[in-house]
């Protein structure tokens, strides 16, 4: 890397990170994009592209999904409440691993003129002469690059986010996932989501991927009676190891992103996605908002260096509508857990009406 100083460095190569990193690019600024993992990496994540809009940018931002990146389509999300109440929601779900489908998204980045740099870690940020410095270590060796913007796309625990604002109080909770090899007598094209406690939390997630299948969610640790009775219900045996297990963490911004006492920008530093707080209630989708918010940040780098006001204005501006419909979908979240005391039937309605709304308008 001969000359240090980029228009933008991204820092994520997640789905809002390449978004940003292939816009920021096509529009012919220098950006770097920098990944702490080697690339292709997973992410704890059932992989559903869901939503309208996830759906509609990844078709706008990158073209159709080629049929590798992809395992299949879901025909419908079936919710189990309790142990004898199901209901489905027909929807078309295309589903991946997120391995292909962000590798994808990020050659298209690189396809667009982005430089990446993966398995980087990044010592610190800082300020200074008008621009923010990365001292960055890739192995044994030490670089320093500039970026006159940052956009942190960094993920639920993001670097960029802890770097510029130190003192918020992020709530967070662990999601696990264990994958094993087999057949299921549960149907292979449905995403299942099981509340065995009549409650839309604890809760945990089975769905297959090529002959995969994945159980999987936020706070499952607490049901590992529950997920076991009802796994060999569906003909998992009893001593099944899964192939392997991993986990990661999920942060909940709601409280002080939706009262606005958290504004994600701040001079030229925006936040995208997870980074941000902008995963949707309830169902924890955020590909689709990743998306959206890192077009944005984008969007809004390009028109402050073309001398269109500022980015943290122009960007703040744009994330209006998203807190709008993630104020809406926060309030039905909050009024599912006043219907679940009425019974699973009831909780399964309401759910599916969520569900429906997220997945399907
Ligand atoms: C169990 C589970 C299931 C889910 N299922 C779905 C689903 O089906 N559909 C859906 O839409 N959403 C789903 N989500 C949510 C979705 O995974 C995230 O909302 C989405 O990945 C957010 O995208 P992002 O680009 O903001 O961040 P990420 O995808 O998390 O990407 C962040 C990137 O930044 C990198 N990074 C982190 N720190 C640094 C650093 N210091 N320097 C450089 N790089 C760094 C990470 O390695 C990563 O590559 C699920 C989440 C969980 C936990």
């Amino acid at each position: 890397m001969e000359n240090k100083t980029f228009d933008v460095v991204v820092v994520g190569a997640g789905p809002g990170g390449c978004v940003a990193a292939k816009k920021c690019g096509k529009a012919g600024l220098r950006t770097l994009l920098l990944e702490k993992k080697k690339l292709p990496r997973d992410k704890v994540c059932s992989g559903m592209i869901m939503g309208y809009w996830a759906k509609n940018l990844v078709k706008d931002e990158f073209g159709d999904i080629p049929a590798h990146v992809l395992t299949g389509t879901y025909r419908g999300v079936t919710l189990h409440t309790g142990r004898n109440n199901s209901i489905t929601i027909p929807a078309v779900i295309p589903v991946g691993w997120r391995k292909n489908l962000d590798y994808w998204m990020c050659q298209k980045a690189t396809e667009a003129g982005t430089e990446v740099l993966d398995a980087v870690s990044i010592n610190r940020i800082v300020y200074t002469e008008g621009k923010y410095q990365f001292d960055l270590r890739k192995g044994k060796d030490t670089e320093t690059v500039y970026g006159r913007f940052v956009i942190g796309a960094d993920g639920a625990f993001s670097q960029v986010r802890h770097t510029f604002w130190p003192d918020l109080n992020i709530e967070s909770r662990a999601a696990l996932r264990e994958c094993y090899q087999g057949p299921l007598k549960i149907e292979k094209d449905h995403f299942h989501w099981f509340f065995p406690r009549v409650s839309p939390s604890p809760r945990f997630a089975v769905n297959y991927k090529e002959d995969h299948f994945l159980i999987e969610g936020g706070g499952i640790k607490h049901l590992r009676n529950e997920i076991q009775d009802i796994m060999m219900s569906y003909g998992l045996p009893f001593e099944a190891k899964p192939l392997w297990r991993d986990g990661c963490g999920i942060a909940s911004l709601y409280n002080i992103l939706l009262d606005e006492s958290f504004l994600p920008a701040k001079q030229n530093v925006l936040l995208v996605g997870d980074a941000a707080g902008l995963l949707l209630p309830f169902t924890q989708e955020g590909i689709g908002s990743a998306l959206k918010s890192g077009a944005y940040a984008a969007e809004s780098v390009i028109k402050a260096l073309a001398g269109i006001g500022t980015a943290q204005q122009y960007y703040l501006g744009k994330l209006r509508e998203m807190m709008r419909v993630l104020k809406e979908l926060r309030t039905l979240q909050l009024k599912m857990a006043e219907i679940a005391p009425k019974g699973a039937e009831a909780l399964s309605e309401a759910m599916a009406s969520f569900i429906d709304k997220t997945v399907n308008e």
